[in-house]
């Protein structure tokens, strides 16, 4: 069958619901395609239950629109809040907040719904449908068969650039260290949260594999990428094997009664897997860095004071026409690349690609022949700035 839309949203991670909400909300037909039943992608389906922060921890805000909004979805139906004293100078904590991911489910639903946002769950996004150089929809495989879904913009948020690198889009392929999160019962958390009155010691995790070499990882020099289905399969097993003898070592101690596993992640969680190669590409060292296309801010959560523009190219794919990449696929390397991965910034980036979605549909053109500037014109008439002068009269130390 042929289904025709405005708008194909290819992912329901942060970055394609905030493009679906934005496309939905201003009054294009909008289909969101994802493969599994969960909207939230990584920071649900993958258990990343930390929503980095929208400040630039000096106590001012850098990231508004519907990022600002979904940490707040995030929090709706509990546990967890923002730290009061984000804001102080000197700032105590930042904008940011740890939640539930099943929690945050259930609002995202909401709003997906709310929005009229026609959502394709447990549909695989599988290729493009090209006309010459030109996206013109997606082929998608569900328990009804093969479809196809028509629209003059798709935009790629699968995480792993999988529409545009099927639509032979150069891409950059990224490395992974092992990782794995996972909610973790303890009896010592169950007493903290009734000591409490509040659950948020519930949403303890079993974590390892951060961006630096990890104890627990033996395999540490070992990269993993994400290529081919035994790449996810050997990621997957050797990361629940890690949390296996985890378990071993801690029951042997505390019994099984006392400390277990309660939720996994059903997404193999790899960092940066493939990224488009853009019309820009934001670049390591480039914090501070003013581009004459910058549609949004996105902070380092790793150093106050640190605050990105990411420009609008960043979105467009080279060697591809009325496709637009949104999240963790856009177009941003070596250290850059940790920047703009990460919730806010994908929720980020998933607006603006809803934003530019909207301007081609209402002028019948493409999001590549777009002015940066009409964006940016929009953008600021919403209410979120492009770039550091929006922000800061005098740009952060
Ligand atoms: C171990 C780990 C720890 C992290 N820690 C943090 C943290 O503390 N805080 C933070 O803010 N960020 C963190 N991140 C990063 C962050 O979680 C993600 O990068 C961010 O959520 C990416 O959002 P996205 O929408 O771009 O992509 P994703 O979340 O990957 O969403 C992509 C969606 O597309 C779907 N999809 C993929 N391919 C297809 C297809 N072909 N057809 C249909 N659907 C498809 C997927 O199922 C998924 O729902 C972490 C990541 C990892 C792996």
């Amino acid at each position: 069958m042929d289904y025709r839309y405005d708008v194909i949203i290819c992912g329901a991670g942060v970055a394609g619901v905030a493009a679906a909400l934005e496309c939905a909300r201003g009054g294009l037909a909008t289909a969101l395609v994802e493969k599994t039943i969960l909207p939230g992608g990584l920071a649900t389906s993958g258990l990343v239950n930390i929503y980095l922060p929208l400040c630039d921890g000096q106590g001012t805000q850098v990231t508004f629109g519907l990022a600002e909004e979904l940490l707040h979805l995030a929090l709706k139906y509990g546990p967890g809040d923002i730290p009061a004293g984000w804001n102080a100078r000197p700032p105590a904590g930042r904008l940011q907040a740890a939640f539930s991911p099943a929690s945050f489910v259930l609002a995202l639903d909401e709003a997906l719904q709310g929005a009229g946002v026609t959502l394709w769950l447990d549909t695989l996004a599988c290729t493009p449908l090209p006309d010459g150089d030109r996206v013109t929809g997606v082929a998608v495989e569900s328990k009804g068969g093969r479809d196809r879904l028509l629209a003059p913009v798709t935009i790629d948020a699968t995480g792993d650039a999988d529409i545009a690198a099927r639509a032979g889009v150069p891409c950059e392929v990224g490395t992974n260290i092992l990782s794995l999160w996972a909610l973790a019962a303890t009896l010592d958390a169950a007493r903290q949260a009734i000591d409490a009155g509040d659950g948020t010691a519930l949403l303890t995790l079993f974590a390892f594999g951060g961006d630096a070499v990890d104890p627990h990882v033996e395999s540490a020099e070992r990269t993993w990428t994400l290529e081919r289905a035994a790449d996810v399969t050997a990621f997957a097993l050797a990361a629940r094997a890690v949390l296996r003898e985890h378990y071993q070592a801690a029951q042997a101690q505390v019994g099984r009664r006392n400390s277990f596993p309660l939720t996994l992640p059903t997404m193999a969680q790899y960092r940066m897997t493939r990224r488009i190669h853009g019309r820009a590409t934001l670049r390591a060292g480039q914090a501070g860095r003013r581009h004459a296309d910058a549609v949004g801010l996105a902070a380092d959560w790793r150093a106050a004071g640190s605050v990105w523009e990411i420009p609008y190219g960043a979105l467009l794919p080279t060697g591809a026409r009325g496709l637009l990449a949104a999240g963790r696929c856009i177009s941003a390397t070596g250290d850059a690349w940790h920047v703009t991965r990460v919730i806010p910034a994908a929720a980020l980036t998933g607006q603006v690609a809803g934003v530019a979605a909207r301007l081609a549909v209402a002028r019948r053109g493409l999001p590549d022949a777009l002015e940066a500037a009409a964006v940016q014109e929009e953008l600021r008439r919403m209410g979120i700035p492009c770039g550091l002068a929006d922000v800061y009269s005098a740009p952060p130390r």
